[in-house]
């Protein structure tokens, strides 16, 4: 049988929550770690992008003054070179040149022509309108400084500075113009550019760019991309913040496009391609690292969840076993009931076995032979289950089927199934004997929402089918309120003869009537149980009950008990010859304390035997004859008198009657019926008895006498008395004191 204790999701269910935890988290770090490096970025190029501005305006400031000293440069060497006119070859002037550090040295006469110069060619070269020189020789001033421009014989572009003697002489002094950009360089922008990529080797291109003036320099590694304008995203430009994002080129890049400010204003935006490949292979081998450090804590746990799983497996099979048989215990068809009852739409039943008499095997045979026949009841039991039953051990000769069908029928047929596996004797320790089942069917409808309901049903089923005899029965509602009403009643008995509430048991009184005197000679207690919960209950119910449950002795000396004080108070009221018949069954007549304890209790209330009558039914008698005829005869002993209940209705003859010691019988009502409903007066049989009773020298009492026909009848053929509602119902004491008085 395959017991399903532990549920697998407990187990499969944390992991995999686990799991989604740990991607989650996952991806929340690495999305940390990711924008924490990008942040990096950022933070970089905008500290860049400051030193940047501080270049860009430092170079602007430099390029004015750089120029200036350029001129004043200028300016000196030409006025100084003025001094030294007397150079008149060119290699003196060479070293002239060299020693002023200048590129070149040119003097020209007043009409303009270049009579020596630091230029091998130069030498007779003759300035023309339209040209600088030109211009110069004609204006007045003394000084001029040029615009950088190229020499007109070899091309080269120079900045010049010219000086005009006293005599109308010029002196020109020239700077190489790739000097001059190169210091001046120094200072522009492309060079700040320059820096940022030398001091950073993880951007691979710098842009600097000014929309107002149109103009975009770019920097760095090519990309593959041929126009930089393409490149460069426009809307991000100008901004006021710093903006960042994944390059689209290539998503190895990063791109940052960073205000640059000078004096509060936007001049322009620089833009850097960041290369993020190394921070990506850092970011992919610290999640390697972690995911590995990870996934073997997890193994670790998952392993150690499996090993507790397995434990704790193993401890619930221990718990929802039976030892015994090896069956699943009432433990686990409390875990598992409900569920069973949710499973399907299919009609579900409760199947509860009971072995007979299994106290009985227990007591004969001893403990082990009844284990035993547990152990081969079970082993039986689990031949007929088949896929949809299951079975379990309830608690000690009971088992518990669950099974699904279609149809009344078919439970039907399954406990017939089981019943015949008992058809075979058992056979233990050499000990043979077939082995009696009961089986109680439960459906388990939707009105039953627990175990414990349908169990009590079970038992109720299990319990009638002992009172009636039989092996399967279905429970139905007017068992279980029968069962129900009798287990209250008994409730209530008990508490009557533990000496609680008992007012609730009351005796009525009915009257007999003398017919040769026509006086009241005795009267008959009937018992009362006024219940709780259903009112008035008559004898014919509670006294069979008390019976059954072996209550009726205690319960009887209650009623004796009740009886002596009521024959008391009509002797205190003067009755001094009434006498009272009880009756009582065959279980109080038979205890062998009957007689000591009744006579204890005449010798407390100081009675005489006399004023009772025991009233004794006809079917006692099939019991040991002469036990009771024994017992007879000890009470009558002691004055009290013996009379036999509903004569003419059992197994006893006037024979038997012959041999007892009894000393009057009692009609039954169907003989006094007879005398109402039967015109021909010879088909009666009353008169019949009366005379045999009178034979025997027996008193005769006709019971339940309800018609003057009856009446007459019974006075003609000299019945001795008579009992009915003809003359008298059963009266409560205080009426029966009024009655008696009246009389
Ligand atoms: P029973 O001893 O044969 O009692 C006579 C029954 O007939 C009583 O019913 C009584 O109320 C009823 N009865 C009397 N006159 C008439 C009548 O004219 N017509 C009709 N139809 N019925 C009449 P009750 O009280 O229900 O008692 C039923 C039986 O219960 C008694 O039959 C007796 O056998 C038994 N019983 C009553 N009290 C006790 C008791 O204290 N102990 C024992 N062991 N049995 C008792
Ligand atoms: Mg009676
Ligand atoms: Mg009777």
């Amino acid at each position: 049988m395959n017991i399903k204790i532990i549920d697998k999701r407990t187990l499969i269910v944390p992991i995999l929550v686990s799991i989604i935890i740990f991607i989650f988290l996952g991806q929340i770090v690495y999305i940390g770690i990711r924008d924490h490096f990008y942040d990096r970025v950022r933070e970089l190029s905008i500290h860049l992008a400051k030193g940047y501005s501080y270049s860009i305006q430092n170079s602007i400031n430099s390029e004015f003054l750089f120029e200036q000293l350029i001129e004043d440069k200028l300016l000196l060497a030409s006025e100084t070179t003025a001094i030294y006119t007397q150079i008149e070859d060119r290699s003196s002037l060479v070293l002239y040149a060299q020693s002023l550090r200048v590129d070149e040295i040119n003097l020209y006469n007043p009409q303009g022509v270049l009579v020596l110069s630091t230029m091998p060619e130069g030498t007779q070269w003759q300035t023309f309108e339209g040209h600088p020189i030109y211009d110069f020789i004609l204006r007045p001033d003394r000084t001029m400084i040029e615009n950088i421009r190229a020499n007109y014989v070899t091309g080269i572009e120079y900045k010049y500075g010219y000086y005009k003697l006293e005599n109308g002489n010029i002196i020109q002094i020239g700077l190489l113009a790739s000097k001059i950009n190169e210091l001046i360089g120094v200072l522009t922008t492309d060079h700040a550019l320059k820096d940022i990529l030398d001091s950073n080797s993880s951007i691979a291109l710098a842009c600097y760019a000014q929309p107002e003036q149109n103009e975009l320099s770019c920097l760095g590694d090519d990309l593959g991309v041929n126009n930089y304008e393409n490149l460069i995203k426009e809307n991000y430009i100008n901004q006021s913040e710093v903006i960042g994002l994944v390059s689209t080129v290539d998503s190895s890049l990063y791109e940052l496009y960073v205000p640059i400010m000078i004096d509060q204003n936007n001049v322009g935006t620089l833009i850097l391609y960041h290369e993020m490949d190394e921070q990506n292979e850092a970011l992919v081998q610290l999640l390697y690292v972690g995911f590995s450090v990870l996934a073997i804590m997890y193994f670790l746990l998952a392993y150690a969840y499996i090993v507790h799983f397995n434990k704790n497996k193993q401890l619930s099979e221990v718990a929802y076993i039976d030892d015994l048989t090896q069956l699943p215990n009432d433990l686990y068809l409390q875990k598992t009931f409900e569920q069973f009852k949710e499973k399907t739409d299919q009609e579900k039943s409760l199947i509860m076995l009971n072995i007979d008499e299994f106290r009985t095997i227990n007591v004969t045979y001893g403990y082990h032979h009844g284990n035993q026949i547990l152990v081969e009841t079970a082993n039986r039991l689990k031949k007929v289950l088949e896929h949809s039953q299951t079975l379990f051990r309830w608690e000690g000769d009971r088992f518990v089927f669950l099974i699904e069908s279609d149809h009344q029928t078919d439970q039907f047929e399954f406990a017939n199934k089981i019943l015949q596996q008992f058809k075979q004797a058992f056979d233990i320790d050499d000990i043979k004997k077939v082995i009696r089942v009961k089986l109680g069917i439960v459906p388990l409808e939707k009105s039953i929402s627990s175990l414990q309901q349908a169990i009590q049903k079970a038992m109720i089923t299990l319990e009638y089918e002992r009172l009636v005899d039989k092996d399967i029965f279905v429970f139905n509602e007017d068992i279980a309120s029968a069962m129900i009403r009798e287990t209250n009643i008994v409730k209530e008995l008990q508490d009557i003869i533990e000496g609680n509430n008992q007012e609730r048991l009351s005796l009525v009184f009915q009257p007999q009537l003398d017919l040769k005197t026509n006086k009241i000679t005795g009267l008959e207690a009937l018992s009362r149980l006024n219940s709780d919960q259903y009112g008035s209950i008559n004898p014919a119910e509670f006294i069979d009950i008390a019976e059954k449950h072996y209550l009726i002795y205690d319960l009887g000396k209650v009623v004796f008990n009740k009886a002596i004080t009521t024959i008391n108070e009509l002797i205190s009221l003067g009755y001094k010859d009434i006498r009272v018949a009880v009756n009582v069954s065959g279980i109080q007549l038979l205890h062998d304390q009957f007689v000591n304890d009744l006579l204890i209790l005449l010798k407390k209330y100081k009675l005489s035997g006399k004023h009772i009558e025991i009233e004794i039914t006809e079917s006692i008698l099939m019991n040991d004859m002469q036990r009771i005829n024994r017992t007879l005869e000890q009470l009558r002993a002691h004055e009290i008198s013996i009379s036999i209940d509903d004569f003419g209705t059992g197994y006893s003859s006037f024979f038997t009657i012959s041999e007892l010691h009894v000393d009057s019988i009692k009609i039954n009502r169907s003989f006094v019926r007879q005398i109402y409903t039967q015109m021909d007066e010879q088909k009666m049989i009353a008169r019949e008895i009366i005379q045999l009773a009178h034979k025997l020298g027996l008193r005769i009492v006709a019971e339940e006498v309800e018609h003057d026909k009856e009446y007459q009848y019974l006075l003609k053929h000299q019945c001795d008395c008579i009992q009915g509602y003809y003359f008298c119902r059963p009266l409560q004491s205080h009426d029966l004191y009024k009655f008696l008085g009246n009389r």
